[in-house]
């Protein structure tokens, strides 16, 4: 199947080849002709799929189609809602990306960064907003925006908006927006949560999925690398150092632990930084362009700042510490194996995370290959401590047994975690003390 056989308008076909996209995405082959139908969609997407395009595209004609009013200020016609200020970026640079041969008109809003220019964008008039709910409303309090003559809406990373608590927010723009609307709400993972929301918003919509609910891509390949806890550091340097990476995504659970670990890091040797949301949006922007631009090798993340980050290819995703959320190991690894390339996803595990582990593997439905490297065996004196910040700690489990079957020496190297796949797992669950 090809672009041009979606009905897509000659603009947006030389757009999307001038981004030099061969074929569409099967979300994009799903949902780009229902929403030129003008159908509600619920999508089950997540990041990496293509969703964005897949949103995009058809939204960018519907607006061309639509009848443009006469003369003043263009009015609002679409709002893409999205929950944190990186997306919201990225997600803007994709709509200026498609659009970039029509006549319309897009700014972004999001906080962190001074309101006024954004008011003096909006007062100029733009067909399409994309906004993070909190400082969208900052703008309705000020009077900078009209919503009253939205004709689409898209709710990105719904799942994420709840997560981070913009329910509130969302009812109050939703209650400023037209009843008769088109709505296209997109979420990786479906809570009833998420069920409720999506039925009162979406009139018949049509269900638009790729993946199954909470699987993860066949194209990364994930290792669990069972280690103590105050070793971590030393081990991820060495992985990092021994494999020469350039480009490493890792994630910890909070904002300390990221600031620590870049730090540390950096004392080690390796140029890094960290990302989350007590960081200026000044410094996390600046963060990720380094980043890219592999002026420094490892990015250091938290769960909701990396939410939406989008590097293309990038190779190897660091659980430096497991998420509380199982659905979030789903969406951090998600940031590795895109578009059909190979990504490494390796989670470094101490005895507290055992539980965080058990539930993740519940949720993908598959046991994660373990590898112990020699030297980094965990001590099998240690007991399991509460995890910090609440949700999940074990207390009471045994420690694992140390390593013994799948060691190898000398530099660890994340390609043992492949050969060791196909051994299958037998070794590993006991290794884990399950
Ligand atoms: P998204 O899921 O929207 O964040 O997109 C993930 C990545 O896939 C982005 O880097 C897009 O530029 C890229 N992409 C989107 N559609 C296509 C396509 N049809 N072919 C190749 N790459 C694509």
């Amino acid at each position: 199947m090809s672009f041009e056989s979606l009905g897509l308008m000659a603009e947006l076909l030389r757009a999307v080849s001038d981004k030099g996209y061969s074929a569409p995405s099967p979300i994009q082959l799903q949902a780009i002709p229902l929403v030129l139908e003008g159908r509600d969609i619920m999508g089950a997407a997540q990041t990496g799929t293509g969703k964005t395009a897949g949103f995009t595209l058809p939204l960018l004609q519907r607006l061309m189609e639509s009848a443009k009013p006469e003369k003043g200020r263009r009015p609002i016609r679409a709002l893409v809602l999205t929950p944190t200020r990186e997306l919201a970026a990225q997600v803007h640079e994709s709509v200026q990306t498609y659009g970039k041969h029509l006549p319309l008109k897009s700014t972004v809003v999001f906080g962190g960064v001074s309101i006024n220019p954004q008011k003096q964008k909006l007062i100029k008039g733009v067909d399409i907003l994309v906004a993070t709910p909190g400082r969208l409303l900052d703008h309705v309090g000020q009077r900078s925006v009209d919503l009253s003559q939205i004709d689409i809406l898209v709710l990105d990373e719904a799942d994420r908006m709840l997560d981070m608590g913009f329910i509130r927010d969302i009812r109050k723009v939703l209650a400023l927006i037209p009843k008769n609307r088109q709505t296209l709400l997109f979420s990786a993972t479906f809570s009833n949560e998420i069920k409720a929301l999506a039925n009162d918003l979406l009139k018949s919509p049509a269900l638009v999925e790729v993946a199954r609910e909470n699987t993860t891509a066949e194209s990364v390949t994930q290792v669990v690398h069972p280690v103590d806890k105050k070793r971590k550091r030393e081990l991820l340097s060495a992985l990092i150092g021994g494999n020469d990476w350039k480009q490493v995504l890792v994630f910890t659970r909070t904002k300390h632990a990221a600031n620590r670990l870049a730090e540390q890091l950096i004392t080690d040797g390796i140029t890094a930084a960290a990302i989350h949301g007590n960081k200026s949006q000044g410094a996390r922007t600046r963060a990720l362009a380094d980043f890219k631009a592999s002026k420094v090798r490892v990015l250091v993340a938290t769960d909701i700042a990396a939410r939406g980050i989008d590097i293309d290819q990038l190779p190897h995703v660091v659980n430096y510490e497991l998420p509380n959320v199982a659905e979030d190991y789903v969406h951090r690894i998600g940031r590795t194996g895109r578009a059909g390339n190979e990504g490494e996803a390796m989670s470094l595990v101490c005895v507290d995370e055992l539980k965080l582990l058990k539930d993740i593997e519940r949720l993908i439905k598959r046991d994660i290959p373990s590898v112990t490297f020699e030297g980094y065996e965990p001590d099998p004196s240690i007991k399991a401590e509460p995890i910090n910040n609440g949700r999940g700690g074990n207390t009471k489990r045994s420690p694992r047994k140390p390593a013994s079957s799948q060691r190898r020496g000398g530099q660890p190297s994340a390609r043992a975690a492949q050969n060791n796949r196909s051994k299958g797992n037998a070794g590993q669950s006991q290794q884990r003390g399950r």
